[in-house]
């Protein structure tokens, strides 16, 4: 309703974003849209890591790459405002090639002063993966900066992957005869069928939080989670459970023999620097 009345006082013909949450005010799109070419060449995007921990140890053993945008009118906006107009304008090809890189550098600086390998997951938009060279420009960014394939991963979520499989399932067998891991990303919100899972070539399957938000009090969520976690593993798929919060959440879900895990309780996605605070 706020976000209506507002759009209608700015005049028809705008769309307006209102994020109910914390950051109580609207993104006009067009200053969005505007600002993203500037602000690859201004530095205001940066990449921050969220720890991946082994489900068992609770060590890390990876870590997921988010992207954050600093402007310089509305402070760090998260991607869920930026990507969907990113995706719109194609400029999210863009902004992809940004990350792979940022993320390959970075994975050389940990290398270079000594720190733990670190596996780094990478999200996708299905125009990435459509956009002609995508298999070409990894394999290239890969050989520029000699990163070990091994040790990235790309995530594409369960309804984009359906949208065009034969396509994202040729690129993604490319990409892992090159070692590089393919996680089927935000397992549970969408129409995956079993013969689909079945084809598709990924190496990791993440569990999204909506299915377990309530997993601690809902004795159903709590067997389709276990089932989940058996038959990816009935695929040779590892197996990571995202959106755990509490240290209950996490007991329970290592019980299911989940093999890694994702959420606020290990910690939230962070500045490089504050990540290797932690891998220290
Ligand atoms: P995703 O790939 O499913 O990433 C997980 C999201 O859940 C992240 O939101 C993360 O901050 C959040 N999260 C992690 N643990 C918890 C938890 O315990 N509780 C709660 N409430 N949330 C948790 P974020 O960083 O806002 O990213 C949102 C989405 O934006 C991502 O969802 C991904 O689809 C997309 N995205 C992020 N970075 C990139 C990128 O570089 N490229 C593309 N194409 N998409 C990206
Ligand atoms: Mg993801
Ligand atoms: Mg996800
Ligand atoms: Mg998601």
């Amino acid at each position: 309703y706020k976000a209506l009345a507002k759009a209608e006082k700015s005049g028809y013909g705008r769309i307006e974003f209102y994020i109910p949450d914390k950051q109580n005010h609207s993104y006009d799109e067009l200053v969005l849209y505007n600002d993203m070419h500037e602000a690859l060449e201004r530095n205001q995007f940066e990449v921050y890591y969220q720890p991946i921990v082994d489900a068992k140890s609770k060590e890390i053993v990876s870590a997921e790459a988010l992207i954050r945008w600093r402007h310089p009118k509305y402070g760090m906006i998260r991607p869920d405002i930026f990507i969907p107009i990113m995706e719109k304008t194609g400029f999210i090809v863009e902004l992809g090639k940004f990350v792979l890189d940022e993320v390959l550098k970075q994975q050389k600086r940990w290398e270079l002063f000594k720190f733990r390998e670190v596996e780094v997951s990478i999200n996708l938009s299905l125009l990435e993966i459509e956009t002609g060279n995508f298999v070409e420009n990894v394999i290239d960014r890969l050989k520029y900066h000699q990163a070990n394939p091994e040790l990235i991963k790309f995530e594409i979520t369960e309804g984009l992957a359906m949208q065009d499989e034969e396509r994202s399932s040729q690129h993604f067998i490319e990409l892992r005869k090159l070692g590089v891991g393919i996680v089927l990303d935000d397992f549970g919100t969408g129409y995956t069928s079993f013969s689909y899972l079945k084809r598709f070539p990924a190496t990791i399957l993440k569990i999204d939080k909506i299915l377990i938000d309530y997993i601690m009090t809902n004795e159903e969520d709590q067997r389709i989670v276990q089932s989940i976690i058996d038959l990816g593993h009935s695929l040779g798929m590892k197996i990571v459970v995202e959106g755990i919060e509490t240290l209950e959440m996490a007991d329970l879900i290592e019980s299911y023999g989940c093999d890694y895990m994702q959420g606020f309780y290990f910690a939230k996605p962070l500045p490089v620097f504050e990540f290797q605070k932690l891998l220290r």
